[in-house]
């Protein structure tokens, strides 16, 4: 069965009240491609345990999980629609290759996410509002925190932060 979605769902974004979270459902199961896309997506969350995978794609935090997806920070419905176009093409293509691809069942090494961990001051004083340095890294990473928000970077520092960042939203879903 070609795979397809439905949005079911849209509020406003948890992170951003000016934007919207919309939610869709496959219409058959993509866990079994799962650990195919841990594997290709170059910045990607896997948890093995609940078979979600967590990404960014343009911007947006894309949580796939074996029949439903949800997409954060988007403008309107027509984006979530642009996006989830993008997700379909991209997810058919890894079934397509799939006897290429090696499954990758475990969390993988995020350098950027260390990256980011580096440029944070590491004293874990909670002033943030979360109670490590790697802790606010993973907000900022899913758009769950701002990295105005630690107190102790310089403006340059804040703003080689962000860089990083904008390089993980920019990230193509490509199959190598
Ligand atoms: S405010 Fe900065 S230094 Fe303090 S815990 Fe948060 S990220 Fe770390």
């Amino acid at each position: 069965m070609a795979l397809n979605y439905q949005i079911t769902g849209m509020a406003p974004c948890l992170a951003d009240g000016a934007k919207v979270r919309v939610t869709a459902l496959w219409n058959r199961d993509i866990g079994a491609l799962l650990p195919y896309v841990n594997a290709v997506v170059k910045y990607a969350s896997f948890d093995p345990g609940r078979l979600t995978i967590t990404i960014k794609y343009r911007g947006c935090p894309v949580i796939l999980e074996r029949r439903r997806v949800t997409l954060g920070q988007l403008a309107d419905v027509d984006e979530a629609e642009d996006v989830m176009e993008d997700l379909v093409d991209f997810l058919r293509r890894v079934q397509d290759k799939k006897s290429e691809i090696t499954p990758l069942n475990q969390p993988k090494a995020q350098p950027q996410v260390q990256e980011v961990i580096r440029m944070l001051p590491r004293t874990n004083c909670g002033q943030c509002g979360e109670p490590t340095c790697t802790a606010f890294a993973l907000k900022l990473v899913l758009d769950r925190q701002k990295a105005e928000n630690c107190l102790y970077l310089t403006g340059d520092e804040t703003r080689a932060v962000l860089q990083v960042l904008e390089s993980m939203d920019n990230q193509q879903l490509n199959i190598e």
